[in-house]
């Protein structure tokens, strides 16, 4: 191996490396760390201060053919494993997360520059869907139907095989373990192509995987470039099924390049949700959950509400709040406990968020926000940006921005609010807010979304199925819906009386 690179420590405020880091992030293929064939890297920077303080391997058609090799050699024995056996190494990796909650966090938010606290509520749900997994297999059951009398039917269900997972950069180590964990739940080998802007957290999966026994093979690690290595994964003619999280666009071009091997895909892609806010709702827990769900995860989430529509008679003071709250939203390191949104992730991410922000200008009317905040003349900040009377053919309103940026509209009654919230190409979360029960329920079967909060924040149970229609994505995650994917199933019809079939071709033996 190459020898490390010493690295200066940054002394910027808010950049306060976190201990243990690592100078270089190697792939992980057959239990072993590795470096890419043709000894590739990519420098790895935090988004506080651009500048690098990791190299990480950038894999290559090779580095993913390795990988995929050893998830297939792995494959046997993981799939014959018993159920119960599984799910006790999906409880121990579950333990070997929690024992490392605090360096999980801390890497996370040095890396991605999410708030500390909400990283390490992300660390905590990874924890948590490795053992909800454990507990989905233990408790499936196995369908069999009695045709009369005399015969059976039964299905079987078998592990799809190895399982290409390409995961984003926002909270990404916990969208790796809501990949991870069913993929591994229903007998799986995986590669996993971790987001190139983010690889830091993901470089504990081998320590956390090795602690708690999970053997070699099974779960592969390739960094590097979606172009590159994640092509290569998505290509690869040993790879039957490949469950994807990222842009739209991404999604459609895998989609494409999947048709040929007939792979299943599991899509689930980017939203632009409304927070439909009608005047008879509690405006104040309204208030709270809607800048919360367009300014927590520094609004880089999917499911964020970042369009606000309001019913005409409380809009003025819909936004007039909004506006006011969005400037006290404190903005600052990703490692102080008391920030509330951190830097983006990226200073090209940060570049296209800005020119959103340079749209709206010109499509809407800014009430608060709109540039980098005092004292942080560096690292990739934006303060929460509010713009109102946004048309619906506005930019702002119809693309997913994916940063503290929120548009807001007014609607004059239910039937424009349906049709609003509509209006745009995604469908992935909606939030209604009403006093009215019947309204609620209507809104929620009307409006085109895989999700929808009623007078609710963003709380999900890891049984209901999570996924998004339209240009949010192609099927369901969570629950029972995410076994199904990385699993086969076939039927077995048995006879179990006198065989009865309509003798063809049988009149000239008698
Ligand atoms: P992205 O599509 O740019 O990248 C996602 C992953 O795909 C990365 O690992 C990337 O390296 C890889 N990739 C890129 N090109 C590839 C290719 N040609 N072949 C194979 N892999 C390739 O997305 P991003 O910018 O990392 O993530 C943000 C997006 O993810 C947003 O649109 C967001 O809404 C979406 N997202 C959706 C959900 C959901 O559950 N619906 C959750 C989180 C994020």
């Amino acid at each position: 191996l190459p020898q490390p690179q010493s690295l200066s420590q940054p002394r910027r405020p808010g950049a306060r490396r976190p201990d243990g880091l690592p100078d270089r992030i190697r792939h992980w293929i057959a239990g072993a760390p590795a470096c890419s064939a043709d000894g590739a890297e990519f420098d790895v920077a935090d988004p506080v201060t651009n500048t690098r303080y990791a190299t990480a391997a950038a894999g290559g058609p090779a580095d993913v053919d390795r990988a995929v090799a050893a998830a297939r050699a792995a494959f046997p024995a993981w799939a014959a494993l018993g159920t119960r056996e599984r799910a006790s190494l999906l409880v121990r990796i579950a333990e070997a997360v929690e024992a490392r909650e605090d360096r999980l966090a801390e890497f996370e938010s040095f890396d991605s520059g999410l708030p500390i606290t909400q990283a390490r509520g992300q660390a905590r749900r990874a924890a948590e869907n490795f053992r909800y997994f454990a507990d989905v297999i233990v408790a499936l059951g196995e369908e069999a139907y009695r045709v009369g009398s005399q015969q059976l039917n039964y299905v079987v269900r078998t592990p799809a095989g190895v399982a290409g997972l390409i995961t984003p950069w926002n909270t990404p180590f916990m969208l790796e373990s809501w990949k991870l964990a069913p993929a591994l739940a229903a007998g799986c080998t995986v590669v996993l192509k971790p987001a190139e802007w983010t690889p830091l957290s993901a470089g504990l999966w081998p320590e956390i995987l090795t602690e708690a026994g999970l053997p070699a093979g099974v779960v592969n690690i390739v960094h590097g470039a979606g172009e590159v290595a994640g092509q290569a994964l998505v290509d690869h003619p040993d790879v039957p099924l490949l469950s994807f999280t990222g842009s739209t666009d991404t999604g459609r071009h895998i989609m494409r390049c999947a048709a040929d091997g007939l792979k299943a895909l599991s899509m689930e892609l980017g939203g632009k949700s409304p927070v439909i806010v009608f005047a008879d709702a509690d405006l104040s827990a309204a208030l709270d959950s809607a800048v919360f769900g367009v300014f927590s995860l520094n609004g880089e989430r999917c499911t964020a509400g970042s369009r606000i529509l309001v019913e005409r008679p409380v809009y003025e003071e819909f936004v007039a709040r909004v506006a006011e709250r969005a400037e006290r939203v404190r903005v600052g390191a990703p490692g102080d406990p008391a920030t509330e949104v951190g830097a983006l992730v990226h200073p090209e991410h940060h570049a296209r968020v800005l020119a959103y922000v340079e749209a709206g200008r010109e499509e809407a009317r800014l009430v608060a926000g709109g540039d980098r905040p005092a004292g942080l003349p560096e690292g990739n900040y934006l303060r929460p940006t509010v713009f109102a009377d946004v048309p619906r053919d506005a930019r702002i309103f119809q693309e997913e921005i994916f940063g503290p940026v929120v548009a807001i509209a007014p609607f004059d009654d239910e039937a424009e609010a349906v049709e609003l919230a509509n209006a745009t190409r995604y469908g992935l979360a909606a939030y209604v807010w009403t006093g009215d029960l019947r309204r609620a329920h209507r809104m929620a079967h009307a409006v085109e979304s895989g999700m929808v909060w009623v007078n609710s924040h963003n709380v999900r149970d890891l049984r209901t199925p999570f996924g998004g229609v339209k240009d949010s994505g192609l099927g369901r995650e969570g629950g029972a819906h995410s076994i199904d994917f990385f699993s086969e199933t076939k039927i077995v019809h048995l006879m179990l009386g006198e065989v009865r079939t309509p003798r063809f071709g049988a009149d000239s033996e008698e």
